[in-house]
């Protein structure tokens, strides 16, 4: 709006990846490496790092799929039902990977 000096809004979200520490912009790159390594694109894999980061820094104790030692490809070897690449959930079948 002409005349406004407030300054604009910034997203909850965008506000979260604001003053990357060494160790946050590390994490975030490797993600998005082994991401991309999985299959991902690249607008995908930084969508969903980015949105793990938020995780961290919010002390979420929420999970994705492609953390998890039981996510084989596309499909759950725990049997359970795979949500998309992005989605942070609660599930008892969690197992982390290693490395
Ligand atoms: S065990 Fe749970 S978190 Fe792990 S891949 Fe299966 S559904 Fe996802």
């Amino acid at each position: 709006m002409p005349g406004d000096t407030r300054p604009p809004t910034v997203r909850a979200d965008v506000l979260a990846l604001v003053g990357l520490n060494d160790q946050e912009i590390s994490r975030l790159s490797g993600r998005v490496a082994v991401l991309r390594r999985q299959g991902y694109s690249l607008a995908d894999a930084e969508q969903i790092a980015d949105r793990l980061l938020v995780r961290d820094r919010t002390g979420s104790d929420m999970r994705a799929c492609v953390e998890c030692a039981r996510l084989i490809g596309r499909r759950c070897a725990g049997g359970e039902m795979v949500g998309p690449p992005h989605e942070l959930r609660r599930c008892a079948r969690f197992a982390a990977r290693s490395g």
